[in-house]
């Protein structure tokens, strides 16, 4: 296997440590498709001892600071963002398939190396994770949660694919049904949410505690963590006293709810960006009914808040990225998976610790932390250069210039080593055509 040498560069290394300033890093890059990669050497170029050969590159990469590959844990990569009313499927399985592995390949263009599906039909998600292993196919690597759970009526109750239950016995059939088609997490709706019709139910829980007690413990006796969505106070404490291990969203916390979540140090994925109706893309916006667009609008500032102070009390500990969008998605005419690093700045994380956020604190959350998510000699090459200083300014995420997934680059915009599109169709790297622009 030959070598790749990133030299003359700034390195974050996404566990929250301040950057490497002129700094080497050295990869194994796989010329076989069997072959994995690894990263063989992070820190100052004045210490590396490993000394490039002839046929080996060498890159300049003056001006970039290298980072993890960015982690989205919180997206559903079926078919466009629109709600499908009375659970009629006007996509059918084979063709839903393409789209979702067609949202899953282009998030790697916008520097995603891994994804969380947080509820998805069919499972499509547990075939493409297993495609990927296998190395049939070329994407970010992707953690399952199969098929959503929820009560009868719950949110998203409309959508398709999602499991339905009542009373306890249901609650642990429906898990186990998941776990035995092979998912990593399970996925509880556990309240309304804002993307719900008028009149329903934002502010209570919808899952008992007895219920979700019960899909709790049969998860973990799998040893597979509990995501749920969650939007207010009383679900959020009930998800905590049963034991649900990742809070998603969480739009509405007030101090009580606050100081318990921290008390019982639980995860925590805002996707400040799913609110965010005043940046996002009007593609996507046009998608959902006007007036779920505005109750985004009067949710988001309280939104930021209640992430606020969760952040000011724990900082950026068990705080991860997700969108709750497709990560190819443009909010302020920016990817996703971008934006929420700036939101979580702006809710009170340092851009270092938005970062941190992004790699190494999600792939802990995804269980995948031996693998991937940091810049440590012996994981595999998941690596972006930016040019510029992301972790001093959030806004230099956006000029992202480099991608290399598992010691492969796939594209390069770097001075000194251009790259077009690898592995991917090449017109790809400028389409604006991707996510919910195209009406598929
Ligand atoms: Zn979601």
């Amino acid at each position: 296997m030959k070598r790749i040498f990133l030299t003359n560069v700034r390195i974050v290394d996404g566990d929250g440590n301040p950057a490497i300033e002129d700094g080497c890093l050295v990869v194994s890059a796989p010329e076989k498709v069997e072959e994995d990669s690894s990263i063989l050497y992070v820190g100052s170029k004045a210490e590396c001892q490993l000394v490039p050969q002839p046929e080996e590159q060498v890159v300049d990469g003056t001006g970039y600071t290298l980072m993890p590959g960015m982690f989205n844990v919180h997206v559903h990569l079926r078919a466009t963002s629109p709600r499908y009313q009375f659970k009629c499927d006007p996509y059918g399985t084979p063709y839903r398939t393409l789209i979702y592995l067609r949202h899953h390949m282009e998030a790697l263009l916008k520097g995603v190396t891994c994804i969380r599906g947080c509820g998805d039909s069919h499972g499509i998600d547990v075939a493409i994770r297993k495609a990927l292993g296998k190395k049939m196919l070329w994407g970010p690597r992707l953690v399952t949660c199969g098929k959503a759970i929820l009560p009868h009526g719950g949110h998203a109750n409309h959508q398709l694919g999602s499991l339905e239950c009542s009373g306890e016995a249901q609650f642990m059939e429906a898990v186990r049904s998941q776990i035995n088609d092979g998912v990593d997490q399970i996925k509880l709706f556990y309240s309304g949410g804002a993307s719900d019709a008028a009149g329903a139910n934002m502010f209570t829980a919808h899952i008992t505690d007895e219920e979700g007690a019960a899909a709790c413990k049969v998860a973990h006796m799998h040893h597979k963590k509990v995501a749920a969505h969650l939007s207010n106070d009383v679900a959020i404490q009930s998800a905590i006293r049963v034991g649900v291990d990742s809070l998603e969203h969480c739009y509405y916390m007030n101090d009580e709810t606050v100081q318990m979540l921290v008390d019982n140090d639980r995860w925590l994925v805002p996707t400040l960006t799913v609110t965010d109706a005043n940046h996002s893309d009007p593609a996507w916006l046009g998608a959902i009914s006007p007036f779920v667009v505005q109750r985004l609008r009067d949710v988001h500032q309280i939104h930021v808040e209640s992430i606020a102070k969760v952040i000011a009390k724990r900082g950026a500990e068990k705080i991860c990225t997700g969108t709750d969008t497709l990560p190819t998605d443009l909010f302020d005419d920016t990817p996703a998976t971008t934006y929420e690093c700036e939101m979580l700045v702006e809710a009170g994380l340092t851009p270092l610790q938005a970062l941190q956020a992004a790699t190494g604190n999600s792939a802990d959350l995804c269980e995948i932390a031996d693998k991937t998510g940091r810049l440590k000699v012996g994981l595999s090459a998941d690596i972006l250069a930016i040019k510029g200083k992301p972790d001093q300014n959030i806004r230099d995420l956006r000029n992202l210039s480099m991608v290399m997934r598992d010691g492969r680059i796939v594209f390069s915009k770097l001075e000194s080593y251009q790259q077009p599109l690898q592995f991917l169709p090449p017109e790809w790297l400028e389409c604006d055509t991707m996510g919910t622009r195209v009406p598929w």
